[in-house]
């Protein structure tokens, strides 16, 4: 992308509105403008951003198995009083009525939906497990929208559903998807830690929330620091195997972690000292297990084993991905800007052309945005240098290509790392191969 004619409107000054780092920076950065109360339009940055994410997410789901679908964003409101959670939902769910005076609703979740289309299509306990997801817009009348895409109204989410023919194949599932999402996170750049969550009037163990840490999250989190050391993109686990789950699992859950509503003090004392970490936290992702809770009420069976009907055991596992874009930036920026994980920056790099109209200078940077035009950010823009490294520490780019008329006469460029600000000379050649 040209810079001189991208719709990327970078701000110098801090919008009034906004009262968390991650919403200014978003603001600043072009990657956002709010539309109305806790509902944004995606400018071009921004939707990169949101798409890198979404692609991470969808990859780690395939992987495990999962099947992605797309489910509307309005749903019927007969669904909902099938389950019991048309009344119960309360003032959060957006309710429409259509001009044949029909109520509709638009999507706070899709547990409803998922399991009536699953009983339209699966028969008989052999076809399990069946997991299902989508990343579809939700649309939840909170309260207290706040903090830009932190919490939004209308937000981007993967709902993923398990369906599974027992307990025991359920806790699989569950298994299953907690790896996924480790990998999601660590993929992602960002340190995200299961803790074990609430699981409401339904009970049971099996809830875990994700958080991660930073100042202005909502949560209080209490975790053991080893945590952050684990690399669970080379764990070995067989995922068709069901010694294997829980032997990741086990280990996984060795580490203690807790927010602050289900914290252990006595748990707690036996972490070392020195590993114990304290703080606040901003909930990324959610699983859990709620057992046959929907297909029962909706009355979803298959044909069991002895031909009798069998309720399947579900699951279900939200990642919250335009919240994620948000919890980025809270957990990796500096004074400057934004400092994009290579995974979900927006542009890989920025091509600064010092002194645009200077033949030499030119043609590099012609060379080397031709490189890669779709994963590059060229700053041709007639501006003073210091105005285009102010916008690219403020862009987050991981990588800034230096082009000025000094090195251009010599054959080479700078390159300088966002994260580390280490700064390099290096032969334009070198560059191309390495951004291209
Ligand atoms: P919160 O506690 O923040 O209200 P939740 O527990 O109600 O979230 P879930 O129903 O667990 O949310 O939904 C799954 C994920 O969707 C959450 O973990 C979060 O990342 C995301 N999410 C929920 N509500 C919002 C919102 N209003 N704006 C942006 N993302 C959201
Ligand atoms: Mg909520
Ligand atoms: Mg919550
Ligand atoms: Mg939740």
């Amino acid at each position: 992308m040209r810079l001189s004619r991208s719709f990327l409107p970078t701000l110098k000054e801090n919008p009034a509105e906004a009262q968390i780092t991650s919403h200014r920076l978003m603001l600043r950065a072009g990657l956002i403008r709010q539309t109305s109360a806790g509902i944004y339009a995606w400018l071009p940055a921004g939707l990169k951003v949101l798409r890198n994410i979404a692609n991470i997410v969808r990859a780690e789901q395939d992987a495990i198995g999962a099947q992605e679908m797309l489910m509307p964003t309005l749903q019927s409101s007969e669904l909902w009083k099938r389950s019991g959670r048309y009344d119960a939902y309360g003032p959060e769910m957006l309710r429409i009525r259509d001009r044949h005076e029909r109520d509709l609703l638009y999507g706070p979740t899709n547990e409803e939906m998922v399991t009536d289309l699953f009983g339209q299509v699966v028969k008989s306990y052999r076809e399990l497990p069946q997991v299902l997801y989508h990343v579809q817009w939700k649309f939840r009348d909170e309260v207290r929208p706040r903090f830009g895409v932190m919490r939004g109204r209308e937000f981007y989410m993967k709902d993923a559903y398990s369906f599974d023919a027992d307990y025991d194949a359920a806790v699989d599932s569950y298994r299953r998807m907690m790896l996924a999402y480790l990998r999601t996170f660590q993929r992602l750049g960002v340190k995200a830690i299961p803790m074990v969550a609430d699981t409401g009037p339904i009970g049971g163990e099996l809830s875990h929330e994700f958080l991660v840490l930073a100042p202005t999250g909502e949560s209080g989190v209490f975790f053991d620091g080893a945590f952050e050391e684990q690399d669970w993109l080379s764990e070995e686990v067989d995922i068709a195997d069901r010694a294997s789950l829980a032997k990741f699992f086990a280990r996984m859950t060795s580490f203690y972690a807790a927010t602050d509503e289900k914290h252990d003090e006595a748990q707690w004392a036996k972490v070392p000292v020195e590993r114990r970490r304290e703080g606040r936290g901003i909930e990324v992702g959610h699983i859990f297990h709620f057992g046959r809770k929907y297909t029962e009420s909706m009355d979803i069976s298959v044909s069991g084993p002895d031909g009798a009907p069998l309720f399947p055991e579900m699951g279900s596992y939200g990642i919250g991905v335009s919240r994620l874009v948000a919890a980025i930036i809270e957990a990796s920026h500096d004074e400057q800007g934004i400092i994009w994980p290579e995974t979900v920056a927006p542009f890989g790099a920025v091509i600064i052309n010092l002194k645009n109209g200077d033949a030499q200078c030119d043609e590099i940077c012609e060379r080397l945005y031709a490189a890669a035009p779709d994963r590059l950010l060229y700053d041709d823009r007639p501006e003073r240098a210091g105005v285009k490294f102010a916008d690219a520490d403020l862009m987050g780019h991981p990588w800034q290509v230096i082009v000025g008329p000094r090195g251009a006469k010599a054959g080479v460029v700078e390159l300088k790392n966002r994260a580390s600000g280490e700064r390099s000379e290096l032969p334009i050649d070198a560059v191309l191969t390495r951004i291209g």
